[in-house]
């Protein structure tokens, strides 16, 4: 198991120095949620240094449950329904690309004898006749 480090920081800058790089990282390690003290490891100053420059540059406060809460929201499907995590009575309408990290399951309770949630069974049990027109078949 390798560890990523999204966040490079250049070795040959001195320390002291506030270059737009050394910025960008203070703010990606800030952004990615890092403490202060481990922001300093990354960047090899000081925690005070990165408290210092984080309020000189007025990034925005983190960690509050409820920006977690709202960040979360954004997200329309809610917990991501694996094929691991399906059981038999969820829905298992697919949604996003299939072997992306955005494909999941629908995973809202089945209807009864069915692999599909209410919302699903009605667009999954459709047929269009001739005019064009959609009419459920189930
Ligand atoms: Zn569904």
């Amino acid at each position: 198991m390798t560890t990523s480090t999204p966040s490079q920081i250049p070795a040959q800058t001195p320390a002291h120095e506030w270059t737009p790089e050394r910025i960008a990282a203070l703010i990606a390690l800030w952004n990615e949620g890092l403490t202060t003290s481990q922001m300093g490891l990354r960047l090899g100053i000081t925690k005070n240094a990165v408290v210092g420059k984080v309020h000189r540059l007025g990034l925005p406060k983190r960690q509050s449950p409820i920006r977690k809460v709202a960040a979360r929201e954004e997200k329309p499907m809610g917990e991501v329904i694996k094929l691991d995590k399906l059981t038999a009575d969820m829905c298992c309408w697919p949604d996003g690309e299939p072997g992306t990290d955005e494909f999941r399951f629908c995973g809202k309770q089945a209807v009864a004898d069915k692999p599909y949630c209410a919302d699903h069974c009605r667009r999954a049990y459709v047929r269009v006749t001739k005019d064009g027109r959609k009419v459920a078949v189930a």
